[in-house]
């Protein structure tokens, strides 16, 4: 769903040890704090969501408002690279005030890491009645206009039908992840998805040239997907069951628990490697002659979910899928509880630990990626140097970290420092490689340093206690910044001055 959600830059210097490390960018989405008051009466767990989730999240889960659900009917024409769909989607009103119109993100005919291809709305319900929509913004954002005031705690239904024409072989310099190549069908923002509301009001931004800016809410998805029986799936969330059903087609159905997208990934020759850790189905799928970084990819997606569920607390899901697909100026993008690596990465080492660590940091907690992009990608990158800190040499470990900290000494020495705060629309401005420098290596270099002054345990017991009281929500630099206050009992103000808030 994003625009541009991966960007890669290839930095092309040899580690110690034998790692060959691309540093690369990968942008979130997410939504910001305002959007999101507690109000009304806590909800159950739909029917079949709780199949998605660990019986030990539950109880967090239960706390929730009535977020929103998503029930969607799709159907696949593969041949073709087009689908069909509609989507009924249960809405409350969580905000403090009535809303007139709803907004839905058509992401895909936003152009950029989309591709040229289409998503087309072609009939919108609000509990049954047709209502009056408008197309804006080069038609990526869909306005539904309600009859009435929808008031704060409020519900209605909303159906969508929809249809979409997948570009081929990144038609229109797509970065694959709405793509058909190879007999790969990759679906990401293939569905009209609610834009967030905040303390600014409706986040309808443009397509960035850098970073990303889509925002959603968590949410449950229902995923009914009928395609050819050939094909193999890959999904967002878990499996409930599939069935023959119709002329050569397979009806699969997908509950996702509380997530920020759905995203599927359609295949003729897939092949997958599963594995169960701590309650939690890892599958590792793969393209014709791609075990062996199968194998690497399942390595290391073990030994990242024990490292994360260790150090920053329980990955709530029941699956967690890393897909080897054919990628274009993209090479790893993040989605909850599906991660796309490009088959030109597929099982390195770097991209899978920091596609992983974005599970906790993007999908279970949020950020607001527009004001604050380093909050996720910064924290991302640092839990990736920690996973080499526990699950590599010394040697491969500390070759990474001299590499960051090179990196930053001679971006100061050329002038080239900043802020790590900064919004994307500063760094849309100076460049990715700018943008990779101070919120990817600077940004992962702040949290090494605030742990060297806090020491480990201050600061895994912040990261624990952000985790938790931030679960499903948004989270604010602040958030973070008073738990490492807390747990350390310090004043931490002059660190963060120099690291997060001028230029070294
Ligand atoms: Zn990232």
């Amino acid at each position: 769903m994003a625009k541009k959600y991966v960007e890669n830059i290839n930095i092309n210097t040899r580690l110690p040890g034998f790692i060959l490390l691309l540093f690369f960018i990968s942008f979130i989405f997410s939504i910001t704090a305002a959007c999101q008051p507690f109000i009304g009466k806590n909800s159950k767990i739909p029917e079949n969501q709780s199949i998605a989730l660990l019986s030990d999240a539950w109880e967090d889960v239960e706390k929730l408002p009535e977020i929103p659900q998503y029930d969607i009917q799709l159907e696949v024409d593969f041949k073709n690279a087009a689908f069909k769909g509609t989507a009924q989607i249960d809405y409350t009103n969580l905000e403090e005030v009535g809303l007139d119109s709803l907004y839905y993100r058509l992401f895909p005919n936003s152009g950029k890491s989309y591709g040229s291809g289409s998503l087309e709305v072609y009939s919108v319900e609000v509990n049954g009645q047709e209502v009056q929509t408008v197309l804006s913004l080069d038609d990526s954002v869909l306005e539904v206009k309600l009859s009435g005031t929808l008031i704060a705690g409020e519900d209605i239904q909303i159906t969508i039908s929809f249809n979409g024409k997948v570009p081929r072989d990144f038609a229109g310099d797509g970065y694959g992840i709405y793509n058909m190549s190879n007999n790969v069908l990759t679906l990401a923002g293939w569905f009209p998805i609610l834009a967030v509301y905040d303390d600014e009001g409706w986040n309808l931004d443009p397509a960035r040239s850098i970073g990303d800016s889509v925002y959603s809410d968590i949410a449950y998805y229902s995923v009914e997907l009928t395609a050819p029986d050939n094909l193999k799936a890959a999904a967002t969330g878990s499996l409930v069951d599939s069935r023959a059903c119709g002329d050569s087609q397979i009806c699969h159905s997908f509950v996702s628990g509380p997530v920020r997208d759905f995203v599927l990934v359609l295949a003729r020759d897939f092949e997958v490697i599963s594995k169960k850790l701590q309650g939690t189905k890892i599958n590792a799928y793969y393209l014709p002659d791609h075990r062996d970084a199968a194998q690497n990819t399942m390595n290391i997606a073990i030994n990242a979910l024990k490292t994360f569920n260790n150090k920053f607390g329980p990955y709530p899901y029941t699956e967690l899928d890393i897909v080897d697909v054919p990628m274009n100026g993209s090479i790893g993008v993040e989605f909850p509880g599906i991660i796309l690596n490009s088959s030109i990465i597929y099982g390195d080492t770097v991209f899978t630990a920091h596609e992983i660590a974005h599970q906790w940091w993007y999908n279970v907690v949020g950020n607001d990626v527009i004001d604050d992009p380093w909050l996720d990608e910064a924290l991302t990158t640092y839990s990736s140097i920690i996973y080499f800190e526990y699950n590599s040499t010394g040697e491969e470990y500390q070759g990474i970290f001299n590499y960051f900290k090179r990196e930053h000494q001679n971006n100061i020495k050329a002038g080239g420092d900043d802020l790590v705060t900064y919004g994307l629309d500063h760094f849309e401005e100076l460049g990715a490689k700018h943008y990779s420098l101070i919120v990817y290596i600077k940004g992962a270099l702040f949290f090494h340093s605030l742990r060297e002054k806090i020491g480990d345990d201050a600061f895994f017991e912040a990261l624990q206690d952000y985790y938790q009281l931030k679960k499903y929500q948004i989270a604010s630099p602040e958030d973070l910044l008073d738990a490492f206050e807390r747990s350390s009992g310090e004043q931490l103000d002059d660190l963060y001055q120099e690291w997060l808030y001028e230029k070294q």
